[in-house]
């Protein structure tokens, strides 16, 4: 089944005010296709109108994997006779793809779904249902304490939507949760939502098979498994003569990516399916996410420093700067792993390339000397983007089995507070170093604060500003930076 439709519209990128607030002023202002969303995102489908008969609206929450994933189902649906619309008035179904990461996120999707609720009041033909990780962790019960949900699906059952619909349509309840070792939906062509027709996610693993103690993904999302290689490199292609300029490969643990085919006779692994990708084209630039300290190799580091295209920017979640906390995690490594691993990216990659982390504030049992190590972590990294959070005990997982959650929420929010104050300043420091520099810009489109601005990104991933002269979206432009705001460049366009 292969489906070939570019949808090219606006973004409807919303951000609910009930919803978490990013924990870090990002650059999110002008950036609406970064890999790692604001906690607070939440996506909407745009109006397709190719004259399907049943409408679809859905709403998608949490991680770009999550975006990836709705785009994947508006393919299968659209197969079965569904346009996406963006309003929720004069849907036929209503999907909720949702995310488990913190409670707030589940959270959140309850209070949706009661919103929702009083729509299905005034047209009871509204069939609703929820999608993805929230859906696998509550799995039938989902049906029972949400009366109105009528369909129940999985992140590795979206295959089974067509037939669960049906279901549905005759007046059943529906539920799908398995999971599976094998799904990688490698044959199906993603209806692009939200996309701004530059840049685009192109999903090349599913599922974790780490086990941090804080995370409930593996149980959400099951094993992992790694994506036909040269179904990666093709959708790349599609992408490429579709006027695409930037993929982003995704998985939960792209350095672990590992394909075989069936005879054996081929391995691919990250390095090289990261050099396939990039050999696509010159003029396709290449990003990735995410990336785990144990996994990352040199291989990799070589790779992005041979191709210009493979974009240097890495995000390195460290989680925590001390070694106790993170073998209470589980992360497999230790403090002097991770600093060795930025010791490499600066040696192999040099200073310029860009790095990110995720930051849990307030693990169980953390002490205020091994937050003091989180802090100092920061120093040595100065990183350029930081997302950051305090511990939200998940069940299932094995810190909840195990650990006991005992740091006050207070002293959690103020630990937090001090993660994002301190990284902040190296954010900044990271941009005010790019000033007075020429960066090569991808034009993503006009910057949301003027028409007669145009915003893009450097190699680094940083928002670049310059007036639009006559140049366009998908442009490669060489921009002067003059100024800096702190979560953007200032720039003008140069010869
Ligand atoms: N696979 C990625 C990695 O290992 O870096 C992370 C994926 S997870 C969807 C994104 C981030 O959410 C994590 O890096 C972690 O910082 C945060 N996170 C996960 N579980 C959490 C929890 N229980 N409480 C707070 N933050 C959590
Ligand atoms: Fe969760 Fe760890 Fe897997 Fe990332 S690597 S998804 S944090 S279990």
């Amino acid at each position: 089944m292969k489906l070939k439709l570019r949808v090219s519209m606006s973004q409807p990128l919303i951000t609910l005010d009930f919803l978490d607030t990013p924990t870090l002023e990002t650059p999110s202002v002008d950036a609406t296709t970064h890999a790692h969303e604001p906690s607070g995102a939440v996506r909407v489908s745009p109006a397709t109108r190719t004259g399907r008969q049943r409408k679809l609206y859905i709403e998608s929450y949490g991680c770009q994997m999550n975006f990836s994933d709705s785009e994947i189902v508006s393919s299968i649906l659209f197969e079965e006779g569904f346009d996406t619309t963006e309003q929720l008035d004069g849907a036929d179904l209503v999907l909720l793809n949702t995310c488990s990461i913190r409670e707030k996120a589940e959270q959140t999707v309850r209070m949706r779904l009661k919103q929702i609720n009083g729509h299905k009041k005034r047209n009871p033909g509204l069939l609703v249902g929820v999608l993805g990780c929230m859906a696998e962790r509550l799995k039938s019960k989902f049906l029972e304490e949400e009366k109105l949900v009528d369909l129940v699906v999985g992140p590795d059952a979206y295959r089974d939507l067509p037939q669960l619909i049906k279901q549905v349509d005759g007046g059943q309840k529906a539920v799908n949760v398995l999971l599976s070792r094998e799904e990688t939906y490698a044959d199906i062509t993603p209806v692009r939502l939200n996309s701004n027709g530059i840049t685009a996610f192109v999903s090349i693993m599913r599922g974790c098979d780490n086990m941090c103690s804080f995370c409930v993904v593996p149980f959400t999302r099951g094993r992992e498994r790694s994506r036909d290689a040269h179904s990666i490199v093709q959708e790349c292609r599609d992408l490429v003569a579709a006027g695409y300029k930037e993929v982003t490969l995704l998985g939960q643990n792209v350095d672990s990516y590992k394909w075989a085919s069936e005879d054996g006779t081929e391995k691919v692994n990250f390095a090289q399916l990261l050099e396939s990708v990039a050999l696509v084209s010159p003029e396709l630039r290449v990003r990735f996410s995410t990336s785990h300290p144990k996994d990352i190799t040199d291989e990799v580091l070589h790779t992005m420093a041979r191709h210009e295209n493979i974009c240097k920017y890495i995000h390195l979640p460290a989680q925590s700067g001390n070694s106790r906390v993170l073998q209470l995690m589980n992360r497999t490594y230790d403090r002097p792993w991770y600093e060795e691993r930025v010791l490499a990216i600066r040696r192999i990659l040099g200073e310029d390339c860009a790095i990110s982390t995720d930051m849990i504030a307030g693990f169980c049992s953390e002490t205020e000397e091994e937050h003091q190590d989180s802090l100092s972590l920061l120093d040595f990294a100065q990183y350029d983007m930081g997302y950051n959070f305090f511990y939200s005990e998940r069940p299932g997982t094995l810190a909840a089995r195990k650990l006991e959650d005992d740091i006050p929420l207070d002293v959690k929010k103020r630990r937090l507070q001090e993660i994002i104050d301190r990284q902040q300043l190296h954010a900044r420091a990271r941009y005010a170093r790019m000033v007075g520099r020429v960066h090569k810009v991808l034009v993503e489109g006009r910057s949301k604060r003027s028409e007669e601005q145009l915003s893009g990104r450097n190699s680094q991933n940083q928002v670049v500003i310059f007036p639009k002269g006559n140049f366009q979206k998908g442009d490669y432009v060489n921009v002067l930076a003059t100024s800096t705001t702190g979560a953007a460049l200032i720039g003008e366009a140069v010869e």
